[in-house]
C-alpha cells in the first residue's frame, strides 16, 4: 500500500523552513491504520523479536498493536521525567539543544531481541539514543521500523540492525 496520500505535509511546522510529515490521516482511517499496523507486524515478525520497544509518543500508537499481533509485550522508551521508578537515561543532541530519553531499569530486557518502532526517522538521533539505552541494559536491537523515513538525512546510517519504513521521502 502507498501511504503517501495519508501523510499530511505541513509547511513551516514547528518552525519556518521545516515541513512536518503528519501521520494523523493514517490514524483517522481504520482501513489505512490497520494496513500500517499489519505491514509493520509482518516486518517485525521476520525478526522474531522477544519484545517491541515503542518511542515516545507517536511510536506508541504502533508499538502496542504490533506487539499484540505478535503476541509479545511492549516496553516504552520515554522522554525524561515521564516514567516512574528507577530509570536510566541517555541525552542526545538536537538541532538546537538536547533531549533525554529514559527506560525503566525494572523492565526485563537482558538478553532480549528487540524491534524498535517510531513514527518517523529523520536524523536518527532519537532512535540511536534509544538503541544505546537498550544495548546498555543488555538487549540487542535487531530492527527499527518507521512509518516515515526522510532519506536525505541518512538517519539509517546511525542505526544498528535492519531499518524499514512504510513510506520514504527525499
Ligand atoms: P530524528 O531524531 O530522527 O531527527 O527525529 C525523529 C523524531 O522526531 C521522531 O521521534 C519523530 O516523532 C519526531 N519527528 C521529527 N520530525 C518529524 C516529522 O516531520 N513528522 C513526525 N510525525 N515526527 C517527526
Amino acid at each position: 500500500m502507498n501511504f503517501d496520500q495519508h501523510i499530511a505535509k505541513v509547511p513551516a511546522f514547528p518552525k519556518p523552513g521545516i515541513t512536518f510529515y503528519d501521520i494523523s490521516p493514517i490514524l483517522e482511517d481504520p482501513a489505512v491504520a490497520r494496513q500500517a499496523v499489519n505491514t509493520l507486524s509482518e516486518l517485525a515478525a521476520r525478526y522474531q523479536p522477544d519484545v517491541i520497544i515503542g518511542l515516545d509518543a507517536r511510536g506508541f500508537l504502533f508499538s502496542l498493536p504490533v506487539a499484540l499481533a505478535l503476541d509479545i509485550g511492549t516496553i516504552m522508551v520515554r522522554k525524561a521525567g515521564k516514567l516512574p521508578g528507577q530509570v536510566i537515561e541517555r541525552s542526545y543532541a538536537l538541532e538546537y539543544g538536547e533531549a533525554t530519553l529514559a527506560i525503566q531499569t525494572e523492565r526485563d530486557l537482558h538478553g532480549k531481541r528487540v524491534v524498535i518502532i517510531d513514527d518517523l526517522l529523520a536524523t536518527g538521533g532519537t532512535v540511536s539514543a534509544a538503541q544505546a539505552l537498550i544495548e546498555q541494559v543488555g538487549a540487542t536491537v535487531v530492527a527499527s521500523l518507521f512509518v516515515v523515513e526522510l532519506t536525505g538525512l541518512n538517519g539509517r546510517a546511525r542505526l544498528s540492525g535492519d531499518v524499514h519504513a512504510l513510506q520514504q521521502y527525499e
